[in-house]
């Protein structure tokens, strides 16, 4: 990494150095083109970061790869980045409404169970013809983008059990609450991710592998192997085009390039000024696209104590703030440590003090009294990042899509988009990343080459 000239003068210059930018620039690099990435933040990664609790390194962001996820295995593969199972040995816990069960799911009352599965198979029959990549082509899709996932938890009579339960599933992947959420946004997620089954399970599933490190070593290694500069720290602040030129300005650098390539998430695109400005649809993207907020903490202790009682440390609750751990200890003697996901609503706005003292409070109702006695603490809310706030994932409005969607990777002049939002397989995971910087960086090189 380098840091850049004041002004200079590109094939491409690419915005974001999350995992889709850094992938553009390096199949753009390695096709012999002159590439400058331009990052907002002072890291590079985007909303892959790593932090570090008792010694350990842990993901603040993305943290699983699917046994699908081949863009990011080959990827790995290629940058000597390893991968470890998730911890998955044991009896999961459940609380909901206080009262606490060591049989995960199945420890649910027969009625919810019964609910939840009739539920989950009537979503999955209604994304089975879904058409992932142009969505809004599916004949009930102003039906089902005209209401919100939790809308039509409603119109089903979904008992408290199972609305409760898709609630967490809604606060991990859009980091919103089922009322905030499109049902058709919900419908083409799961489609996307290989159906609902897959999208929840670890073995087999979305869940079920880590890096071992953290998967920052996968952005930091092919930041430091690829040729193209990455400037940090510099928010994009105008793209202007003037005939076949494309002018980025951050307030320290002008580049003129041939393309330029813009991976904010779509919200965020909004926040540079464009020149011509964009059509009026793209502004009612970036509106609609509006991100979630998601928070997570690491609880670290003297060893995984729970898996003594045949704990696997993968719970689900319903409490205001804690509503999923897992176990992502590096060894089964320690240190032990809990990744918690937790409500941004019931969090971010208390200071570490208190946020602390809730996870704490929670853990100790889910795994007992040894849940008090941590050795260390750290938390990250994405909401509240400084730049580029929101994770993991938007929760588009209803209308949305169906308004929308087309605009989302259609390029406008000499500006092309990626972003793990733009892809067509995996939209919202590591591997989508992946898969749109390659798209982006294809497109853009068969117009160098004309
Ligand atoms: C808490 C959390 C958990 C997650 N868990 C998983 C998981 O387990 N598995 C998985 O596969 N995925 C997971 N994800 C999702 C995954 O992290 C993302 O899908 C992926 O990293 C997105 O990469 P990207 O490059 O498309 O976007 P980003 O990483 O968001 O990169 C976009 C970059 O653009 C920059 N930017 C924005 N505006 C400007 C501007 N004006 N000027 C300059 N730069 C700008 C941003 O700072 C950012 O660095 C998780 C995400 C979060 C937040």
């Amino acid at each position: 990494m380098t840091s850049a000239s004041i002004r200079s003068d590109v094939d491409v210059v690419v915005v974001g150095a999350g995992l889709a930018g850094l992938t553009a620039a390096d199949q753009l690099t390695r096709a012999g083109h002159d590439v400058v990435v331009v990052e907002g933040r002072d890291r590079i990664g985007g909303r892959i970061r790593q932090a570090e609790i008792a010694g350990v390194r842990v993901d603040a962001g993305a943290t699983w790869v699917a046994p699908g996820h081949t863009a990011v295995r080959d990827l790995a593969s290629r940058l000597g980045c390893a991968f470890v199972p998730q911890f998955h040995q044991g009896k999961g816990v459940i609380s909901f409404g206080g009262r606490r069960k060591t049989d995960g799911i199945t420890a649910l009352a027969p009625l919810v169970m019964l609910d939840l599965w009739r539920v989950m198979n009537r979503l999955q029959k209604m994304v089975d013809h879904l058409p992932v990549s142009s969505p809004w082509e599916h004949p009930e899709a102003a039906r089902h983008d005209a209401m919100s996932f939790g809308e039509w938890l409603t119109s089903l009579r979904a008992l408290k059990g199972t609305r409760t339960f898709m609630n967490v599933i809604s606060l991990v992947h859009w980091g919103a609450p089922v009322g905030d959420v499109s049902l058709f946004n919900v419908m083409r997620y799961i489609k996307n991710l290989g159906g609902i089954q897959h999208m929840l399970a670890v073995e087999g599933g979305d869940q079920q592998d880590r890096m071992l490190g953290t998967t920052y070593a996968l952005v930091s290694e092919l930041a430091n192997t690829m040729t193209a500069r990455v400037i940090t720290g510099s928010p994009v602040e105008r793209i202007t085009t003037t005939g076949d030129r494309v002018t980025v300005e951050t307030a320290k650098h002008t580049i003129e390039a041939r393309y330029a390539i813009v991976t904010a998430s779509p919200a965020h695109r909004a926040t540079i000024q464009f020149t011509p400005a964009l059509p009026d649809h793209h502004y009612g993207l970036s509106r609609s696209w509006r991100l979630g907020a998601l928070s997570k903490a690491f609880v670290a202790y003297s060893r995984p104590f729970w898996r003594d009682e045949g704990l696997s440390g993968e719970g689900v609750s319903d409490d205001e703030t804690v509503f999923l751990t897992f176990d992502v200890s590096p060894t089964p003697s320690g240190p032990g440590i809990l990744m918690v996901f937790c409500d941004a609503r019931g969090f971010d706005a208390y200071d570490q003090d208190e946020r602390r003292r809730r996870v704490l409070s929670h853990l100790v109702h889910l795994y007992g009294e040894f849940a008090r006695h941590a050795i260390d603490y750290t938390d990250f809310s994405w909401g509240n990042d400084a730049f580029a706030p929101g994770g993991p994932n938007p929760a588009p409005a209803p209308k949305a899509w169906t308004s929308f969607g087309r605009f989302l990777r259609e390029p406008v002049g000499l500006v092309h988009w990626a972003g793990t939002e733009t892809a067509d397989e995996t939209s919202g995971t590591m591997n989508g990343a992946i898969l749109s910087g390659q798209r982006a960086a294809a497109e853009v090189a068969a117009r160098l080459q004309a």
